[in-house]
């Protein structure tokens, strides 16, 4: 579970920084377990997630996304 650490952290890190430059971020409590707002899925379910400025986004709906854009390009 190593790397998952590294990725809550890092994540922490990014929205503790973007709190600074928008006010009107809504991210949930950065105590609490990120919730991916894709699939609904908690953080400690999946490997990664990335936030953006008030979605998140796990690695399993990346890949989805991943999918569909091969679709369209094939
Ligand atoms: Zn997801």
């Amino acid at each position: 579970m190593s790397e998952s650490n590294i990725g809550v952290k890092a994540m922490h890190e990014i929205m503790r920084k973007a709190k600074k430059y928008d006010e009107l971020l809504v991210f949930p409590s950065i105590e609490n377990e990120l919730q991916c707002d894709f699939c609904g899925k908690f953080q400690s379910e999946l490997n990664k997630m990335i936030a953006a400025r008030r979605v998140v986004i796990c690695n399993e709906c990346v890949e989805v996304c991943n999918q569909v854009l091969e679709e369209d390009n094939s």
